[in-house]
């Protein structure tokens, strides 16, 4: 597991350091050069995961959102836990080809290679309030895109939380003035 020296989020050191306690770095993978950042751990621990989830509930309000949109594959275990805490739904931000009824798309950059992403064009009633999950913030292209989506499909971005955002790879910068909430900078 990570060392838990000098942890820091958006939601304060202790809900820092539980997913600090979580995470399991992983060299050269899926690419040689990429440390990834595994965060099933996390998952798999039911009483740190709730803490997790709860910590983020906290920080937006759970009055503040009418929907969790998750990014594909590991935003969706994230946003269908916010969304049975709230009592709110889950909106799939899908890979290219997966979703079954007209989709809206966006393409952008990785930290490792290209990528596309699909939300369903009538996925939101006009004006919900859309909290915006995935687990990692790297470079921020795929949240660039993923809050692009819900907007063009008629959501009001209520907020983009992440559970672990690489600080030194800048996407919270690129992603102003929009505002992110990390529950652990690394
Ligand atoms: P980016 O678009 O560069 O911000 O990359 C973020 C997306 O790629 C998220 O959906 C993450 O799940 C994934 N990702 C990028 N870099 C990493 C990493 N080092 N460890 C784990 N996931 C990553």
């Amino acid at each position: 597991m990570t060392e838990t020296a000098a942890v820091r989020g958006d939601s304060g050191r202790l809900a820092a350091e539980l997913v600090a306690s979580r995470v399991l770095d992983v060299p050269d993978f899926p690419k040689p050069g990429i440390l990834f950042k595994d965060l099933m751990p996390l998952f798999a621990d039911g009483p740190v995961f709730r803490q997790v989830i709860d910590q983020i509930v906290a920080h937006h309000g759970a009055q503040r959102f009418d929907v969790v949109a998750g990014v594909e594959a590991r935003g969706f275990v994230v946003a269908a836990a916010i969304a049975y805490a709230t009592g709110t739904g889950v909106v799939p931000v899908r890979k290219a080809g997966k979703l079954p009824r007209r989709a809206l798309s966006a393409t952008y950059a990785l930290e490792y290679g290209e990528a596309t992403l699909e939300v369903h064009e009538d996925a939101f009633i006009a004006g919900q309030r859309v909290l915006v999950v995935d687990d990692v913030l790297a470079t921020g292209g795929t949240a660039a895109a993923a809050l692009d989506l819900v907007e063009q499909a008629g959501g009001t971005v209520a907020g983009f939380t992440v559970l672990l955002e690489l600080g030194f790879l800048d996407g919270r910068q690129r992603l102003a003035p929009r505002t992110v909430h990390a529950v652990l900078t690394v």
